[in-house]
C-alpha cells in the first residue's frame, strides 16, 4: 500500500516537473514500525513499481527489497534520527530552486504564507559530495527547524509530516523561486518585513509543535 503510494506520488512529482528521469528520491518513515520506505538508486519514475521500493531500518539495513536504496540514503536516515516532526522526505532537481542552488542563493520569504509552510528563508547547505555523510549533516544544519533546505550545486529537499505535507512544500518552494527569481528581473526582490516574519513564523510553531521538543 505504502510502496504503491510512493510510485505514485513519484509520478506525481515528474508530471508538474518538479523532477525528471531517475533523479531526486523520496522515502517515508513509519516512527511505530522503525521502517523507512525509500526509493531505488538509478530507477526511472516512470518504470519505478512498488516491490522496488527498498525497506530499512532507522541504521540503514535493508530488511525489504532486491533494489539497492538511493545514494542519498544517509541524508533521509540522518534526517529522520533528529527532527522528531519529520516522517516523510522529498528531494528534487526542479529548474528555479537548482539555479539558485547553483548562484549558492538562499530563498528569502517574498509572502506570508511561505512562512507559515516553510517556517523561514530556505538556506544554502555547505556543500557535500553527494550520498555522503558530510552532505547528511550539512543539510541538517540548513534545515534547522524549517522544511526546505537547498543543497548547493544540487537541488531541494522538503520535509513533512507526512508524504503529502514534504510534496506539497516542494512544490512552494519551488513556485517562489521562479516568482522570486522573476521579481529579480526586475532589479529588486523584497522579503517581508520582519514584524511580518515573526508574527507568522509563531503560526508556524503553532502548526508544526516543533518548539516542543
Ligand atoms: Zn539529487
Amino acid at each position: 500500500m505504502i510502496k504503491r503510494y510512493i510510485v505514485e506520488v513519484c509520478r506525481e512529482l515528474v508530471k508538474k516537473k518538479l523532477t525528471h528521469g531517475s533523479s531526486g528520491n523520496m522515502s517515508v518513515f513509519l516512527r511505530d514500525k522503525g521502517l523507512v520506505f525509500i526509493t531505488p538508486s538509478g530507477i526511472r519514475y516512470i518504470d519505478m513499481l512498488p516491490e522496488q521500493i527498498a525497506v530499512l531500518t532507522l541504521e540503514g539495513k535493508q530488511v525489504e527489497g532486491d533494489y539497492k536504496p538511493t545514494i542519498e540514503t544517509p541524508m533521509h536516515l540522518t534526517i529522520y534520527r533528529n527532527r522528531p516532526d519529520v516522517n516523510a522526505i522529498v528531494h528534487t532537481h526542479p529548474v528555479y530552486t537548482s539555479a539558485l542552488a547553483i548562484a549558492r542563493e538562499p530563498l528569502p520569504p517574498v509572502t506570508e504564507e511561505f512562512i507559515i509552510y516553510v517556517g523561514g528563508t530556505v538556506d544554502v547547505a555547505k556543500f557535500g559530495g553527494a550520498g555522503t555523510q558530510e552532505l547528511a549533516d550539512n543539510v541538517l544544519e540548513a534545515l534547522k527547524d524549517k522544511k526546505a533546505a537547498i543543497m548547493p550545486n544540487h537541488g531541494l529537499i522538503t520535509v513533512g509530516k507526512d508524504l503529502k505535507e514534504a510534496c506539497f512544500i516542494n512544490e512552494v518552494v519551488e513556485i517562489h523561486a521562479q516568482m522570486y527569481l522573476m521579481a529579480k528581473i526586475f532589479g529588486k526582490a523584497f522579503s517581508i518585513p520582519e514584524d511580518a516574519i515573526s508574527r507568522w513564523k509563531k503560526v508556524y510553531y503553532q502548526r508544526t509543535r516543533i518548539k516542543e521538543y
